[in-house]
This record gives C-alpha cells, sequence and structure tokens, in this order.
C-alpha cells in the first residue's frame, strides 16, 4: 500500500450529555505516513484520548472524514470495522488491560483467536511464543500478570499488540504507570519496532517520552497546536547505557 496510513480531515467529536456538549476533539485535519512514530502530547482533557479512539476505530467522529489505508471508516459496517481492526491494529494501554486469571502466553494468543481466515491453533502457539521471544519474555510464557512486574506486564500487552503484524501500533500512555528506567526500555522497543517499518503513534503527556519520538503533535482544548518533527530524538539505548554508566560510578564511588 501506497499514501499515508492515515488521513483526518476536519475530524470532530462532541460529546452531549443533557445541556452540556463538550468538543473534545475540533477540526484536526492531518496525514500520518506509513513508518513514522508520532506522539501525542497535551495536558489532561485536551482531546488526546478521543482522538487516539477514534484512530483506532473505537469511536466514530462526529464530523468530518478519517481515511485509514484510503478506506473511509465511516462506509464500513460493523463486522468490516472489527475485521480491519484486527488485522491493521495494535493497541496498547496505559493499565496493560491483560487478563488476570490468564498466562502471559494466553494473553498474546487472544487476538488472533478472532482472526479471519482462522489461524491453525498450532500457529497461533508458536507466533505468541515469538511474540513474548521478541520482547524478552520468553521464559515466563507460563506466568500470569500478578506473578509480573509492570514493565513485563506492559511487555506482555506489547507483544499482544505485535501478534497480528499490525501496520499502526496505537498506544495511549503506554509508560503511564512504569518508572522511568521501565519506560526507557519500552521505548526501546518501540523503536526497534518502527525501525521495522511499524507506524507508531503514541500517547503522552511526558515530554520525555515524547523525545524518543519522531514527530510530536500538541493538543489543547481539543485543538492540534503544534505539529513538528523531533530534530533531536533520543535513541533509548543510548540513554539505558547512560543510566547503567550513571549507576555503575555511584556504586564504585
Ligand atoms: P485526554 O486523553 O487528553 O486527557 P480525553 O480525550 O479523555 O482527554 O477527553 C477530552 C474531553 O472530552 C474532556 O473534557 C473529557 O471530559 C471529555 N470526554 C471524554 N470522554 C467522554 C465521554 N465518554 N463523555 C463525555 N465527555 C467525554
Ligand atoms: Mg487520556
Amino acid at each position: 500500500m501506497s499514501g499515508p496510513v492515515i488521513q483526518l480531515d476536519h475530524i470532530a467529536k462532541v460529546y452531549r450529555s443533557g445541556e452540556v456538549e463538550v468538543h473534545a476533539v475540533r477540526r484536526a485535519t492531518l496525514d500520518i505516513q506509513r513508518g513514522e512514530f508520532v506522539a501525542i502530547m497535551g495536558s489532561s482533557g485536551s482531546g488526546k484520548s478521543t482522538l487516539m479512539n477514534i484512530l483506532g476505530c473505537l469511536d466514530r467522529p462526529t464530523g468530518g472524514r478519517y481515511l485509514l489505508d484510503g478506506v473511509n471508516v465511516a462506509e464500513l459496517s460493523r463486522a468490516q470495522l472489527a475485521t480491519l481492526r484486527n488485522l491493521k491494529l495494535g493497541f496498547v494501554f496505559q493499565s496493560f488491560h491483560l487478563l488476570a486469571r490468564t498466562t502471559a502466553l494466553e494473553n498474546v494468543e487472544l487476538p488472533m483467536f478472532y482472526s479471519k481466515p482462522l489461524i491453525p491453533l498450532r500457529t497461533q502457539r508458536k507466533r505468541a511464543i515469538e511474540a513474548l521471544k521478541k520482547v524478552g519474555l520468553g521464559d515466563r510464557l507460563g506466568h500470569r500478570p500478578s506473578q509480573l512486574s509492570g514493565g513485563q506486564q506492559q511487555r506482555i500487552a506489547i507483544a499482544r499488540a505485535l501478534v497480528n503484524e499490525p501496520e499502526l501500533v496505537l498506544a495511549d500512555e503506554p509508560t503511564g504507570n512504569l518508572d522511568s528506567r521501565t519506560s526507557i526500555g519500552i521505548m526501546g522497543f518501540f523503536q526497534e519496532l518502527n525501525d521495522t517499518g511499524i507506524t507508531i503513534v503514541m500517547v503522552t503527556h511526558e515530554l520525555d517520552i515524547a523525545s524518543y519520538c519522531k514527530r510530536i503533535i500538541v493538543m489543547r482544548d481539543g485543538l492540534v497546536i503544534s505539529d513538528t518533527p523531533n530534530e533531536s530524538r533520543r535513541n533509548a539505548g543510548e540513554e539505558r547505557l547512560k543510566l547503567d554508566t550513571a549507576e555503575q560510578n555511584a556504586n564504585l564511588a
């Protein structure tokens, strides 16, 4: 496929509750090309999650036009949308959204249950194991979320998002519940993933985290108020090394 992955033309979302109208997203017009790594920033209530939910076809806009891979998603049925989401999109959330009583392996297999055409169970298992190995959890297949750290749980969620080989990964505050060292690790995974050509759109309210992305969009009161390339992009691998060195020096001192 050529052309932008995402084309937004005057996208709007108005929530109505009784008399009150909330303009959560206003006139958002922008393109996201294949291979981009975009951070959406803004303070709480600025419309970031609303925009992400629209991008992920989890919610419909009340105005404007959204083309995903050139397809006008408004013209798709619920079933077609579900298939599109399953084929093209991977989701990562702040609170991981893992099934608690279920092993890491089963959590990662889950998105493949709904795949069309059907994926043979043995292939499902193989792909889930590969995805967990990729995020460094090959030795935790049988663990449940409660037996793992926050960073490990988020890595399971990333493996789950990757298992269907999506074109576009949408992550809403993926490091919001993690300490800074673990967050850098997660950003490292995203950078590696992006290096393989997968497009990533990530919400964060931390400039530190956004600094690992290639492009930074800022929202305020539902409006996109700035949209700029991030020339001084940081490399998560290098930042990790700096942290480790600083720690070693502190231990020696
Ligand atoms: P952010 O993710 O940037 O914190 P949100 O997109 O969650 O912001 O919210 C944007 C605005 O829309 C806020 O004023 C919020 O209160 C409102 N909002 C979000 N979801 C709903 C909803 N389901 N019903 C009514 N208002 C909502
Ligand atoms: Mg939010």
